[in-house]
């Protein structure tokens, strides 16, 4: 027996994560580290950032780019720039970024259902849930799918809320044909490496509000508008010239990353094929997504084995899939014990947080790869019940 517990083709030597950080030209990329070092400009507004912001604002179609130091601080910083306080109303299956980036400011996130087709929040739960102390509203484009933006339009203009758009998923995806990055008072990305485009960490707040871009832009700084004058309560979000250089490097290649991601897409499709129980979440045509999320959501009834078991069997052959976003912000601390009765609301988050599961994709993965990946959960699935003896022992 191969270190997993199936039989068929062993274990892969290497784990193979989620989220493996794509990389461009390594060339391109040590040649401006060194024009970086011959500058001495390491940090602070410098060039490569500069460039960077001009070159993402390019690419979304939108006015302003203002680069982070990551897409948490740039949440944190669009929130404040915005001025919301009170109540915040936000989708429950999203990274717990997006509600700590309110919390951390003294701002209540109030945990909104989601839509159980798109993953993302929604719309008609809404109404129900503003009360005289919600400011605004965030909504999350899971899986890099825009949420349904136009009614969220709709209910923040006619009941007067700010809306904003955590597009931390979202690189490189369109809405209706027109680039995220476009909607609300603002969107924000996130560069993190395990996100397909990276800036190894990094994040951008775009709008095409010049007030409010100039606004972010200050607030980066600690709210200095000059060498001796601060205007702003600030922070530090400011990104390097490293990150913006890794930036750089990796937007060349991020067309690219995407028809990789999506070439992987396909195979997983053909490969995962009448397994019984497990569904692969696909992606509106109309839209063009990054495709750097393989969601699988597990049928426990149909596939005889549970997410949880099947996660445990890819990760005893190495294949380290995740449980995004399991168990939802509501039921994780401080959330879970100031309400504790959230997951009442939420029935739609609870079903999906506990079915879904995320495969590995990205530029270090293969067709042949995918295959063995689908081969074996083809096996577990066909021998559920041994399977579900084997992994209830591995556990014991
Ligand atoms: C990754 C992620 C974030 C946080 O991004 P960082 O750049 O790591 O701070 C926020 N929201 C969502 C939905 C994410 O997936």
């Amino acid at each position: 027996m191969p270190l997993g517990i199936l039989s068929g083709p062993p274990a892969f030597r290497d784990r193979l994560y989620v989220g493996r950080p794509n990389v461009g030209d390594r060339t391109a990329f040590l040649s401006r580290i060194n024009d970086m070092l011959d500058r001495g400009w390491l940090t602070n507004d410098g060039p490569f950032v500069q460039e960077l912001e001009r070159r993402v604002a390019a690419y979304v179609g939108v006015r302003h780019c203002v680069a982070m130091c990551n897409a948490t601080v740039a949440l944190e910083i669009a929130i404040r720039a915005l001025e919301l306080s009170g109540e915040v109303i936000i989708p429950s299956y999203t990274f717990i970024a997006t509600a700590h980036s309110l919390q951390w400011q003294q701002i209540t996130p109030v945990f909104a259902d989601i839509d159980a087709d798109t993953h993302c929040i929604d719309p008609g739960v809404i109404e129900q849930m503003i009360t005289p102390r919600t400011t605004g509203i965030i909504g999350v484009h899971i899986w890099g799918q825009a949420c349904d933006v136009d009614a969220l339009a709709e209910i923040a203009s006619r009941r007067k809320l700010r809306l904003m758009f955590d597009a931390a998923h979202a690189f490189g995806c369109t809405h209706k044909g027109r680039m995220i990055g476009n909607n609300g008072d603002a969107e924000v990305f996130s560069f993190h490496a395990t996100k397909f485009f990276n800036t190894l960490e990094g994040g951008a707040v775009t709008t095409n509000n010049d007030e409010l871009a100039a606004k972010m832009r200050l607030m980066r700084n600690f709210g200095f508008s000059g060498y001796d004058n601060v205007v702003y309560v600030g922070t530090n979000g400011k990104m390097n010239e490293a990150a913006a250089a890794m930036g750089l490097t990796n937007l060349e290649a991020v067309d690219q990353f995407v028809e990789i991601n999506r070439r992987n897409w396909d195979f997983y499709r053909a490969g995962l094929a009448g397994i019984h129980g497990l569904s692969l979440f696909s992606y509106p045509e109309r839209d063009r997504n990054n495709f750097q999320y393989v969601v699988v959501a597990v049928d426990a009834d149909t596939a005889g084995l549970t997410r949880d078991e099947l996660v445990s069997v890819l990760w005893a052959e190495n294949v380290i899939a995740r449980k995004y976003f399991w168990p939802g912000c509501h039921r994780m601390e401080p959330y879970k014990s100031l309400y504790p009765h959230a997951g009442l609301l939420t029935p739609v988050t609870e079903k999906v947080a506990q079915r879904v599961m995320l495969l590995p994709t990205g530029a270090s993965i293969d067709a042949t790869t995918i295959d063995i990946i689908c081969e074996k959960l083809r096996v577990a699935v066909s021998r559920a019940a041994d399977v579900r003896a084997m992994t209830r022992q591995r556990i014991d």
